[in-house]
């Protein structure tokens, strides 16, 4: 993989550079495609620069396991996205072709035309995960085979795969985060932002279609265009006033929110205290949608933080742990690159295998917010409902579908790709991983009761999105079902037919039995995402010491600890 730009397509004029945005990169500040092009520009390698993106039907269709691959929510936010790019692009007198169509098909036929003298160079960041990786390949062939060539450039993350003080096969990264987290910290630094681009430094190229250049779609429903025949339609989603946020795609609002979270209302200096909340916008930075689409470059918030460091004096364990997380994302980004379609595998990095339950009902329950458990309903309601759910919902939920229902987890991973704004392949379907105990260490297995009363002891989450428990009181909204008779009619609720009464759980260990229950062959996907196979890994696994995840006793310990 070539990481860094080089010269590519010859010093003549008329050579072309194209900038291929693929959804995970929607911006114009720090990003090493379009600054690559612009270096281009000024070396007098290309004479003009065409910044593209596809719709492509991959994303639009279902999952192997049925679910819409973009949901909603999230289709919402990336129209938008690309909408702002597109304005983005027009500020600096460039602009953004918008197409319907898989890139393969797409920009071979926006290259230089053979025999005109100029050469066309596809400029794309890399991605590392199989079905990413499965459209790079076309898209590779296609552009070679129409004379043009494709370079991938590392973007993404905020340590630069080139500075990781590992192999370069990866073959030395830690599966496990707080050994990577201090080896990144101790031996690399995180590069500056690149420049954003000038006026004029992308010069277009002469004779566009002035037509296919000025459309954009508008509305959600623009997208069915791209949605193979039988999958999903996608229709706009509803507002939702219980909202964390309104969150709004692209750049411009994503450096906005960027602002307000650390010098409109210097939230960022209380994150570590109230990160663990599920209630409104201010909890956590809410970056990550942002940062998923790529509206927002990491390493722009880690110096973003460090200028509100030095100016305001307030360099704490909080303004540090915003960046503790965002070194979670890359943790995951790298550990796919290591891993490969491991992490997508039912027996996950660790290869085990276990006999998932066979309980379509629970699995249904679980999504639609009805298993009977308030906390995970009300997580999975706010999921549905807004395409949000907190960090402390996450680890709850995936807790609760892996491990208490002991269903196959990448039902879990699949149904959260489809349905979260923010999704990221690599922090889902490494979370989600680390979630059912498959990374090869410990088993992080979530009490749901008592995370319940730890982190919305008065049951204000549960009745924002449960308005069935609105009048229970906070000493039984954790555990409705205890309620005697009376207790439920003064609640106005009678468990077992106005609230369900709570799927029971299966958990009794993995050494122990497992879920219950037989494989599922129905619940196999036949392609993409978890295919069959499973195969060794490596061992390691998220252990003790990392993240917010796990019981309190799992807390986070060493980096806060260096506060000490
Ligand atoms: C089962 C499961 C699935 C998840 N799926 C995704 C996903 O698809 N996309 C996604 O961005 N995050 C995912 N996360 C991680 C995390 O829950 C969200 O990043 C976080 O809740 C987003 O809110 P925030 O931006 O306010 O985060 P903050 O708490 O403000 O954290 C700042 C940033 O750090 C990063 N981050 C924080 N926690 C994690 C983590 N555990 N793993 C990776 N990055 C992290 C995010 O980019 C986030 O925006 C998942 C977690 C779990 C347990």
């Amino acid at each position: 993989m070539q990481t860094t730009g080089d010269a590519g397509t010859g010093g003549k004029g008329g050579n072309r550079a194209i900038i291929w945005f693929r959804g995970t990169d929607l911006r114009v500040h720090d990003n090493v495609i379009v600054h690559d092009a612009v270096t281009r520009v000024q070396r007098q390698q290309v004479a003009e620069v065409l910044p593209v993106f596809c719709f492509d039907p991959h994303f639009f269709s279902a999952t192997a396991w049925g679910s819409a691959k973009t949901g909603p929510h999230r289709a919402q936010f990336l129209l938008e996205s690309v909408a702002d790019l597109k304005q983005q692009l027009r500020a600096i007198g460039s602009d953004l072709m918008i197409c319907m169509g898989r890139p393969e098909e797409v920009l071979p036929g926006l290259m230089t035309e053979r025999g005109s003298g100029g050469k066309t160079c596809v400029l794309a960041q890399s991605e590392v995960t199989s079905e990413e990786l499965a459209i790079e390949r076309r898209v590779k062939a296609a552009v070679g085979g129409a004379g043009g060539k494709l370079e991938l450039l590392w973007g993404n993350t905020l340590f630069h795969l080139d500075d990781l003080p590992f192999r370069e096969d990866l073959r030395d990264l830690p599966d496990v985060f707080t050994p990577f987290k201090q080896k990144c910290e101790d031996r690399c630094e995180v590069r500056k932002p690149l420049p954003t681009p000038s006026r004029g430094s992308l010069p277009l190229p002469g004779g566009l279609d002035a037509a296919q250049l000025a459309f954009a779609p508008q509305r959600v429903e623009e997208l069915n265009a791209v949605v193979p025949s039988g999958h999903p339609q996608l229709a706009a989603p509803a507002k939702e006033p219980r909202a964390v946020l309104d969150f709004v795609g692209g750049e411009g609002a994503a450096l906005a929110r960027l602002k307000y979270y650390l010098w409109d209302s210097n939230l960022i200096a209380t994150y570590y205290d109230t990160r663990n909340g599920m209630l409104g916008g201010d909890y956590s930075s809410k970056f990550s949608a942002w940062l998923a689409h790529g509206c927002l470059s990491p390493r722009t918030v880690y110096h973003e933080i460090k200028r509100y460091e030095r100016q305001t004096g307030t360099a704490n364990k909080s303004t540090y742990w915003v960046i503790f997380e965002m070194i979670w994302r890359d943790f995951f980004r790298f550990f796919g690159l290591k891993h490969g379609s491991k992490m997508f595998h039912e027996g996950g990095i660790s290869g085990q295998s276990h006999p998932w339950a066979t309980d379509a009902e629970a699995l249904r329950r679980w999504k639609n917010g009805t298993t009977g458990w308030p906390l995970v309903d009300a997580n999975m309601r706010e999921l549905a409902a807004t395409g949000f759910m907190s960090n402390r919902g996450r680890q709850n939920v995936a807790s609760f579908l892996a491990l208490d229902l002991g269903l196959d987890w990448r039902l879990g991973a699949d149904h959260f790709e489809s349905l979260l704004t923010d999704y990221d392949v690599c922090s889902n379907w490494g979370n989600w991983v680390s979630a059912a105990g498959l990374t090869g260490g410990r088993v992080n297995k979530f009490n749901i009761t008592k995370q319940s009363n730890d982190y919305d002891p008065q049951g204000d989450y549960i009745r924002t999105w449960v308005p069935e428990l609105s009048k229970v009181p906070a000493r039984r909204i954790h555990e409705p079902w205890l309620m005697g008779r009376e207790e439920m009619a003064a609640a106005g609720v009678q468990i077992g037919s106005d609230y369900p009464a709570p799927l029971k759980s299966r958990w009794k260990g993995f050494g122990g039995g497992g879920g219950g229950g037989s494989s599922s062959g129905s619940y196999r996907p036949s392609g993409g995402r978890g295919g069959s196979g499973g195969g060794g890994g490596r061992g390691g696994g998220r252990g003790a010491g990392g993240g917010r995840g796990g019981s309190k006793s799992f807390r986070p310990k060493s980096a806060f600890e260096q506060f000490g």
